[in-house]
């Protein structure tokens, strides 16, 4: 249904480039028409170039806030009044509120994916666990590992080591947590890492559409029934890492949930509000299947 745009409607967006694919969209105007709140959430493709011209227009036009995604997480953070302690930390921000045209950084993607963890936090606190990547997801997913379920050992695997190697000195440094050893993902001497973790976080874009065929993990024998299987990815719903690791009989968490949560922080930040996540879930569920069936 098109909402309806009074003189008082209160805009809110998302900044990304490219962002044709964001499913932000669909999730905060349905969480605006469930609430029946007076907000409408618009996107914008916002080349790297036009990055701060384009964060001061929105200020001067007073915008209540925004979503940033790729590329723009890390390099707004300059452009920001104020941040909050674990946007500051992890060193990039997803969501952003405008106080009296003073803008706040958040990132809620940590949290989002700490509310989807939740339901396990027995199974996963004081075990190991194992991060597939060392980008900006990564780095709020550590976060929200070191900080609430403190591991007693973290197995860090990335395509190229160098960097899971400075994300490792960086979080010993940031944390004091030094139970971390960093492997290179698709080498032998990484599967038993994989083997002994309890909970395995992939955060590499393996497996995503349009390459839907591969996978971070390529040896279903490294998972087990008594793990729990987190993939970032939600395009497709169900990726091959996901159905290897049903095969086994392990705890999947699917990518969808995550930016679900990670977007119901957000709403709560714009309005004071709670999502009516359920609603909501439903609503996303739905348009993702529209969109894997048009392929
Ligand atoms: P990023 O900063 O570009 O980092 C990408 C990481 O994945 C790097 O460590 C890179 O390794 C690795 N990588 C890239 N392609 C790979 C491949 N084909 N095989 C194995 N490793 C590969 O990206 P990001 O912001 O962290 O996002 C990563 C993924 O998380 C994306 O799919 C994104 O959609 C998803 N995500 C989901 C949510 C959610 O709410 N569900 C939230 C945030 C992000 P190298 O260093 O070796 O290049």
């Amino acid at each position: 249904m098109t909402p309806t745009i009074r003189p008082t409607t209160k805009v809110v967006g998302l900044i990304g480039h490219p962002i044709e694919h964001s499913f932000s969209p669909l999730i905060q105007n349905a969480a605006f028409e469930e609430s029946g709140l007076d907000f409408i959430y618009l996107p914008f493709d916002v080349h790297p170039k036009n990055l701060k011209d384009s964060i001061r227009g929105l200020v001067a036009l007073n915008i209540a806030g925004f979503n940033v995604t790729i590329p723009h997480k890390e390099h707004v953070l300059e452009l920001l009044d104020e941040l909050s302690p674990e946007a500051r930390v992890i060193g990039a921000v997803n969501t952003i509120v405008n106080d009296g045209f003073k803008l706040r950084g958040y990132n809620t993607d940590a949290l989002g994916f700490l509310a989807c963890l939740k339901p396990f936090s027995d199974r996963i606190r004081g075990e190991t666990a194992a991060v597939l990547g060392a980008g900006g997801a990564a780095r709020g997913v550590l976060y929200g590992l070191i900080t609430e379920f403190k591991p007693k050992q973290i197995y860090l695997l990335n395509r190229h080591l160098e960097r899971a190697e400075s994300l490792r000195i960086y979080l010993q440094k940031t944390f004091s947590f030094n139970a971390i050893t960093t492997l290179e993902l698709f080498e032998p001497n990484a599967l038993d890492s994989l083997a002994n973790s309890r909970l395995i976080v992939n955060t590499t874009p393996a497996g995503m559409y349009p390459n839907e065929e591969d996978s971070p993990i390529v040896m279903d024998k490294t998972l087990s029934d008594g793990q729990i299987i987190m993939d970032l990815v939600y395009n497709p719903p169900e990726t091959k890492l996901m159905r290897m690791a049903e095969g086994k009989g392990a705890t999947v968490v699917g990518g969808s949930e995550m930016l679900l949560q990670q977007a119901a922080k957000s709403f709560e930040l714009w309005t004071g509000l709670p999502m009516s996540v359920e609603k909501v879930r439903s609503v996303l569920i739905h348009g993702m299947h529209a969109v894997s069936m048009r392929g």
